[in-house]
């Protein structure tokens, strides 16, 4: 099989794939054969599943799906999971030693959805450990390259998920977003990712780490395939308490009408987000506002939180995940050591020493201090009020546009051990993605161009459960910027 077919886009390959599905061999083949050359390069695995066991697995697939074929959504389609999302069998370790041999023994709602549509899980991807970060470097094990520059980083916390997608190693992915970790690395790497609505995707399976903002996610290096992953991920599920009781839509055809039928929206462009962008990112940003203005009514809008954003996103990340992983006892779940004769609290100590990297103890450490007596309210009540109030912003905002706009990142990837050494330089470059988890609406970040050989992408957020509106401004923009299905030769 051809190169060509490195490029294509999953539509295209389930036409292939149903028509004749020993192609599905020759594509998987390809795709380890790009896999063996760029993965030591890359590094956006964690877990690879080797190709005798994956091509054992869809032998049996296609002979015992041979009829059902045309029913099967993803029949065929190697997928990379991000490594916090509960894979049956197969080790799932959130990047981080405390969890390095940890087998689940069952599987997250969204892996159960996509095996039975055929969809194939090809390995685990790397990421910030417990899916803190920004760059995929707080990973215990390495951390993962930018495919367009091999000195900068891909983002995070998905950024495995976003670095296969952009390098040909898996044309879909999944990664988890709780304050942009989806849209961050997909802007960083070239490619489509959104975030659903709080609630529209099943949480059941991914291991926690804010559970009021934590959402799993699409990512695809065109709109359609994103519709096509949604499609199958979305839609209520009971074991996930806070699932909405909803069923998810057809996104697939919805979008279909809407580029058919081009609505005219209206869209808000938010100024101070543009403004406090750098200036590379800003002209190209710009430029793809105009290309969507040139149909749309836009207007201007402001948002005058800035820094505010990143404070309470924070505050309440940190104070949730302190809970969220107190769990790792080194008993029920996490590392195991010897107990000799140790008494529970040096158990605690130990594991948890051993077991979690210096974010996520700086994160749980401040967690707790947040949340104690004499400090909760200055921190952690305050932080809520203020989810309130831009709740409340944004709500009047969407009852006079259908749409807002912004860059997804205000800086292009930085290098490797640039944001270790400045921190707090690496968290205020969330600001833009924190809002829709903050407030719980769905959002998607659009690659758009390159400035510098870097890739530049615009976010767009909406009502929530109207991710349509999103897929549709995102295929209008692909349809002018002509970004999709681009691999990125890897040097
Ligand atoms: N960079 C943010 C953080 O470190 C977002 C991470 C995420 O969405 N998982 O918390």
């Amino acid at each position: 099989m051809s190169y060509k077919y490195l490029s294509m886009p999953v539509y295209r390959l389930l036409q292939e794939f149903k028509t004749d599905p020993m192609k599905i061999f020759d594509y998987l083949e390809l795709v380890y054969k790009v896999i063996n050359g760029t993965e030591n390069k890359i590094r956006s695995f964690i877990t690879l599943i080797s190709k005798d066991i994956v091509f054992k697995y869809v032998e049996k697939l296609v002979k015992e799906g041979l009829e059902k074929f045309d029913s099967l959504k993803l029949l065929g389609i190697p997928i990379a999971v991000k490594d916090n999302i509960s894979t049956k069998g197969i080790r799932t370790t959130c990047a981080s030693r405390m969890l390095e041999n940890y087998i689940p023994p069952y599987n997250a709602t969204v892996i159960e959805r996509i095996i039975k549509e055929g969809g194939i899980i090809i390995g685990k991807t790397n990421m910030d450990e417990f899916a803190m970060g920004s760059t995929t470097e707080t990973s215990a094990f390495y951390p993962t390259r930018n495919p367009w520059d091999l000195s900068r980083v891909p983002g995070g916390s998905s950024g495995g998920s976003a670095a296969a997608l952009s390098a040909g190693e898996a044309p879909l992915a999944l990664g988890s977003d709780t304050g942009g970790s989806i849209r961050n690395p997909a802007a960083f790497c070239g490619v489509y990712g959104l975030k659903p609505t709080y609630g529209l995707v099943s949480r059941y399976g991914l291991i926690a780490y804010a559970s009021s903002m934590d959402q799993i996610g699409p990512m695809a290096r065109n709109t359609m395939d994103l519709a096509i992953l949604l499609n199958i991920i979305a839609g209520h599920d009971s074991k996930d308490s806070t699932s909405l009781l909803i069923n998810g839509k057809d996104y697939v055809s919805l979008l279909k009408e809407l580029t058919h039928k081009e609505p005219r929206l209206r869209i808000g462009i938010i100024k101070e987000l543009f403004e406090n962008s750098d200036e590379g990112i800003r002209s190209k940003t710009y430029k793809a506002v105009d290309m969507l203005c040139a149909y749309h009514d836009c207007l201007t809008i402001s948002l005058p939180y800035g820094k505010q954003l990143v404070a309470a996103y924070y505050i309440i990340a940190m104070a949730e995940a302190s809970s969220n992983l107190a769990r790792f006892d080194g008993v029920r779940y996490g590392l195991k050591i010897p107990f000799e004769n140790k008494g529970w609290d040096e158990i605690y100590s130990e594991v948890r020493t051993k077991g979690f990297g210096y974010e996520v103890k700086k994160r749980i450490a401040l967690g707790a201090y947040i949340l104690s007596v004499g400090y909760r309210d200055m921190y952690y009540i305050r932080a809520l009020k203020f989810r309130r109030i831009l709740k409340e912003t944004f709500d009047k905002i969407f009852k006079s546009v259908d749409a807002v706009m912004s860059p997804t990142m205000p800086i292009l990837p930085p290098k490797l051990g640039e944001f270790f050494e400045d921190p707090l330089r690496m968290y205020l470059a969330d600001v833009n993605t924190v809002i829709a988890n903050l407030i719980g609406v769905p959002a998607i970040s659009i690659p758009i161009d390159f400035y510098n050989g870097l890739p530049v992408a615009v976010q767009i957020m909406s009502r929530q459960l109207t991710e349509e509106v999103l897929l549709y401004l995102s295929m209008q923009l692909e349809e002018k910027t002509r970004f999709r299905n681009i691999v990125a030769e890897v040097h």
